[in-house]
Order: structure tokens, then sequence, then C-alpha cells
């Protein structure tokens, strides 16, 4: 199982649900637990929290609308490999 998204065969196709414009991935939730990590919206506790919620499954990614100047967290369907 992976992650299309992660692996470069697909950009993400979501849009803002505030909005519905076009938001950006800014990659996986768990690239953004580093200090230089841009993404603050999440306080220490929430993240574990949602770290567990990722699972062999899904891939927890953070999406990122310019125009609602928000980020969020999505989760996508991992896939397996066929062929
Ligand atoms: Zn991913
Ligand atoms: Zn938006």
């Amino acid at each position: 199982m992976f992650c299309p998204v992660c692996n470069g065969i697909e950009d993400y196709q979501g849009c803002c649900i505030s909005c519905g414009g076009n938001v950006t991935d800014c990659g996986r939730l768990s690239d953004y637990t580093s200090p230089y990590a841009p993404y603050e919206q999440i306080a220490e506790g929430q993240l574990s929290q949602l770290k567990t919620m990722e699972s062999e499954a899904t891939c927890c990614h953070i999406i990122y609308c310019s125009k609602c100047q928000t980020s969020k967290e999505v989760y996508l369907s991992r896939v397996s490999l066929s062929g």
C-alpha cells in the first residue's frame, strides 16, 4: 500500500471546503513535526491524535488554501500496486 500523492503519481485533486478554490498539497502530516514546520494550527496533543488516525490504508496530508490562508489535514487513500 502506498500513497499516490507522496509518490508523485498523482497530484492532490481536492478543493477548499470553505471557498471551493484550489488548494496546495503541502505534504504529509508526519513531515510537519519538525521544529521548522510551517503548520502551527495543530496543538501537540491533537497532532498525536491525528497521527494515530493514520493507518495502512490512509495517508494524512496537509493542504493549504492561499485564498483563505488556512491549512487543513486530509486523509488520502493508499493504493496497492496492481500488475
Ligand atoms: Zn501521502
Ligand atoms: Zn479557501
